[in-house]
């Protein structure tokens, strides 16, 4: 069982080229802002919750996401893997990941971390508010917020992969197609 974490700021494309990976590796994508997502539009307490921090730019508890994680990988055993995406977003939530892996008897095989400038970050979340209109995505304070978010909480994953594991970097500054294809070349390592 393979087991493949997708990371960058948001809007870096994570959701787009994962949606192509998992079409063409048949692994199962787990992207924790979808799950929060549903649980949003099915109106549960919990997603009662979320949408309160998700709407301001904050992350969710890392409790939460950890669960949700769990009960996905706990419920799938007889995939051929696991594409995470969006998660683990802080380094508790990445050692949450080790040992959950290490239960299951599996590692992160490798980290495919999409880089991408703030400025295009900002660009990207404005243009992809107008096709999909989630609420996150429309206001300036909560862009910056998220923004600001990633580089305090979630950046610091990046050493502690380059320590930890197989850190791979590509270039999110370039076609969809591009991405894809420098993707796939890690992937069929
Ligand atoms: P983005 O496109 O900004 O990367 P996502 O769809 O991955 O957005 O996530 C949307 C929001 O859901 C995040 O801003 C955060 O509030 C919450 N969220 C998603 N994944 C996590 C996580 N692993 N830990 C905490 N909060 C999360």
């Amino acid at each position: 069982m393979r087991y493949y974490i997708l990371f960058g700021p948001p809007g870096a494309g994570k959701g787009t080229q994962a949606k192509q990976i998992v079409e063409k590796y048949h692994y199962l994508h787990l992207s924790t802002g979808d799950l929060l997502r549903q649980e949003m539009a099915a109106g549960t307490e919990l997603g009662k919750k979320a949408a309160e921090l998700i709407n301001r730019g904050d992350l969710v508890p890392d409790e939460v996401v950890e669960g949700m994680i769990r009960n996905k990988i706990a419920s799938n055993r007889d995939v051929a893997g696991f594409l995470f995406d969006g998660f683990p977003r802080t380094i508790a939530q990445a050692e949450a990941l080790d040992a959950m892996l290490t239960e299951f008897g599996g590692k992160v095989d490798a980290v495919l971390s999409l880089t991408l400038p703030d400025e295009l970050v900002y660009e990207r979340i404005l243009h992809r508010a107008q096709i999909e209109g989630r609420k996150d995505d429309t206001d300036r304070s909560i862009i910056e917020n998220r923004i600001a978010t990633y580089h305090d909480k979630t950046e610091p994953l990046i050493s502690y992969y380059k320590g930890h594991g197989n850190y791979r970097e590509i270039q999110g500054n370039d076609t969809i197609e591009n991405v894809f294809t420098a993707l796939c070349g890690i992937l069929d390592e």
